[in-house]
């Protein structure tokens, strides 16, 4: 079945101007299993979308070799009304400028409605049940209207996505090692992901708290397995994850083609794309929990100083981190220590170099969950 390029329009929120979605799709539609991988909702994570261009040239090619046995969507630029976002030469591609927050947060709630739309439907046949609850939200979502881009542009996305067996949603940190966010219930049923794409972290949780794009999608399904599990047989029907290609600066052509070529690697192994991927490499750590990562936030104005690198592994109690006031009229009292609450790994850190209280300074990888880290475990 040869590619598609479709072209959906997200309508225009000013005269003479519109903005679309691009996609790229091949297989046939309906063909199992269903990747779909979107990049740069947040759309100042160029990473993800040097990724995505490499992954297309490679699946160009196989769809040529007539070697796509399923379906896959690829969406290069997911979020085209963050991309156009610039102030006074600075580009704001995280949150909308409109007033619509955090592009990857509060997405519509996917769990909404189905327990009414398939009670009556589900029986013991998982992969009828699995059917049923597609049904239900791809009705819901064939129902559903926006008006502003930015509903169109969720909404749009979730229908491209919410009957896939994998979303890959693709974004990269601040400064940050290669690591992926899924969930427990993917784990390790995931770990080809996180060995093809040389995970240095795996963050693993349920709910995260944010409602992004692709936990909402996998949370229906978990929901419903907890409400109707000791009845019918609900399995977790889709391998959603959130991909971190490092850290915002982490742009370069050949980083890119590595990148590309796990994706099409890990494409390989879940028999979406023919062919040999070879061996599966070595992984690189464990999952650990998401709500026993450091969250690090500053305490206080002033310029930051680190004292670790990325990658370097860190004990409770080390020093990670000094703000300094550079107002302080006693210089010897000018700094402010910011010590781990956990062992593990640095995975990323802030590259501003001025921060105020609340930021986010640094995210390391511990084992054990954290008293602390409770309710929303995404930073803003
Ligand atoms: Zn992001």
């Amino acid at each position: 079945m040869a590619k598609k390029i479709e072209r959906i329009s997200l309508g225009s929120m000013s005269p003479g101007t519109e903005r679309h979605l691009l996609v790229h799709r091949y297989g046939k539609i309906g063909a199992r299993p269903k990747a779909y991988l979107q990049a740069s909702i947040h759309a100042d994570e160029i990473p993800a979308m040097m990724a995505a261009h490499h992954l297309i040239r490679l699946l160009d090619e196989a769809e040529k070799r007539g070697e796509i046995t399923g379906e896959i969507i690829v969406v290069p630029v997911a979020n085209p009304i963050g991309l156009a976002q610039n102030v006074a030469g600075t580009h704001i591609g995280r949150s909308e400028l409109r007033g619509g927050g955090n592009f990857n947060r509060n997405w519509p709630d996917m769990f909404d409605g189905l327990t009414e739309a398939v009670e009556s439907k589900l029986g013991s046949d998982a992969d009828r049940n699995v059917a049923v609850i597609r049904e239900a939200m791809g009705r819901r979502l064939a129902n559903m209207r926006a008006e502003a881009e930015f509903s169109k542009l969720r909404l749009e996305l979730y229908r491209l996505a919410f009957d896939a067996d994998i979303i890959l949603d693709m974004h990269c940190d601040d400064e940050a090692l290669m690591h992926i966010y899924t969930t427990n219930d993917y784990w390790p049923g995931a770990k080809d992901l996180a060995a093809e794409t040389g995970s240095r972290a795996v963050f693993l949780a349920t709910d995260s708290g944010g409602q992004s794009f692709e936990e909402q999608i996998y949370l229906a399904f978990h929901k419903l397995r907890v409400q109707f599990g000791d009845k019918f047989p609900i399995p977790i029907a889709v391998l959603t994850s959130t991909v971190e290609f490092r850290g915002q600066f982490d742009v370069f052509d050949d980083l890119g083609a590595h990148d590309g070529k796990a994706l099409y690697r890990f494409l390989q192994r879940r028999k979406i794309v023919a062919g040999d991927p070879g061996p599966m490499p070595t992984m690189l750590c464990e999952g650990t929990p998401l709500d026993g990562a450091d969250y690090m936030r500053a305490p206080k104005a002033g310029i930051l100083a680190y004292h670790v690198k990325l990658g370097d592994m860190v004990r409770k109690g080390d020093l990670i981190a000094e703000i300094i006031d550079p107002l302080a009229e006693d210089q010897a009292k000018a700094r402010t220590e910011m010590r781990s609450v956990a062992d593990g790994l640095v995975v990323s850190r802030c590259s501003k170099k001025l921060v105020a209280p609340g930021e986010g300074i640094t995210m390391i990888a511990g084992k054990e969950s954290l008293a602390h880290r409770k309710g929303a475990l995404l930073s803003d």
